[in-house]
């Protein structure tokens, strides 16, 4: 018993000095994240899952507290451009989709004039009743005159027009899940882990929902291909999802493989394309829409390049820590092609409303 009693208290002791270390160690975390609150540290400070890009150099926000992150969308940081950039992209995608589902006469044209002009009566309508700049030949039933999931033309037939919406749903996850991960991520590794994931299932989730409208619209007459070849991208969005959440494939080793991965499901779409271009060839509409895919597909490319060779700021690593660097730039050709996307889709959209057939509901 004595010895027992004897063991209890040098574990008491030892808890004592234990305790006493850890609320030290804890004092000197605290110390350490009172420091670090909104100050911005350069690269070498950062703990290692927030070391990303070497030759950014400064700037960097590290483990703030929330509502200091959350005010930081306002102040000048490493970050401040990829969260602005995205977060714009948001809006206009957040504005189609209200225009889309209030406007009561809304063309293809006037949608996108009254995104950036705040109204839907511009000069581009004007033109078009003028007859001039008719980029859209043949097509006579433009109208959405119904704001609902079904469209009706000119000949009574209904044209569903939720592949559209099933589109700007996955253009506005994407970019307000990229918006929230560069702000948030740098919290904690937690929040690191949770907002890259976040950011890349937006991704996926934009590249599976941009293939709705044009694959929809094509084989829509054809459902087999219809629902073939959306449920091949559906399931490899599904597994690329999966994939990324693999926190090994966070590090910057990895930047590479992400944009292949991504790249790859987004040409994947040159399969149903070719199939679209043989079935089709001889419809200007058609011929439009793929020329549009195929600059989205361009800028794509030319963001992804950007983002895996880290340019310009591998050539003056610390120049480019505010503005220019290549997040950032990825960022504009992301929006700029799914902006190009919406072009593509409503011109698709146009085809199919004219040619008067019965489709898939
Ligand atoms: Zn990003």
């Amino acid at each position: 018993m004595k010895r027992r009693g004897k063991k209890i208290s040098k574990l008491r002791d030892g808890e004592r000095v234990d305790s006493a270390d850890r609320i030290d160690k804890t004092n000197r975390k605290n110390d350490q994240k009172l420091d670090r609150k909104k100050k911005l540290v350069k690269y070498e400070a950062l703990p290692e899952y927030l070391q990303d890009n070497e030759f950014i150099r400064d700037y960097y926000r590290c483990e703030w507290p929330l509502k200091d992150i959350a005010l930081s969308l306002f102040s000048w940081h490493n970050e401040t451009l990829n969260i602005w950039t995205h977060l714009g992209g948001f809006v206009v995608f957040v504005t189609l989709t209200v225009m889309s589902f209030t406007e009561k006469t809304t063309t293809v044209e006037n949608l996108f004039a009254g995104v950036f002009r705040g109204t839907g009566d511009g000069e581009w309508m004007n033109m078009k009743n003028n007859g001039s700049g008719d980029s859209f030949p043949d097509s006579y039933a433009r109208q959405i005159t119904n704001p609902s999931f079904l469209d009706i033309n000119r000949d009574g037939y209904e044209v569903a027009i939720w592949p559209w919406f099933v589109f700007l749903g996955g253009a506005m996850g994407c970019l307000i899940s990229s918006t929230l991960s560069h702000l948030f991520a740098c919290h904690s590794l937690r929040y690191n882990l949770f907002f890259w994931r976040l950011d890349y299932a937006g991704i996926s989730l934009m590249i599976v929902s941009s293939f709705f409208c044009p694959v929809y619209y094509i084989f829509c007459d054809q459902p087999y291909w219809c629902i073939f070849y959306l449920t091949t991208i559906t399931i490899f969005g599904i597994l690329a999802i999966i994939t990324l959440l693999s926190p090994a494939l966070f590090s910057g080793r990895f930047r590479s493989f992400r944009a292949t991965l991504f790249l790859a499901m987004g040409f994947s779409g040159l399969i149903p394309a070719t199939h679209a271009l043989f079935l089709h060839y001889g419809h200007p509409q058609v011929l439009v829409a793929l020329g549009y895919e195929i600059i989205m597909g361009i800028l794509y490319a030319t963001g992804a390049v950007f983002y895996m060779t880290r340019f310009p700021e591998r050539c003056k690593p610390g120049a480019f820590d505010l503005v220019g660097h290549s997040h950032q730039i990825f960022h504009v050709f992301v929006v700029a092609a799914a902006l190009t996307h919406c072009v593509a889709s409503l011109v698709i959209m146009d085809w199919r409303r004219g040619m008067g057939s019965p489709t898939l509901q």
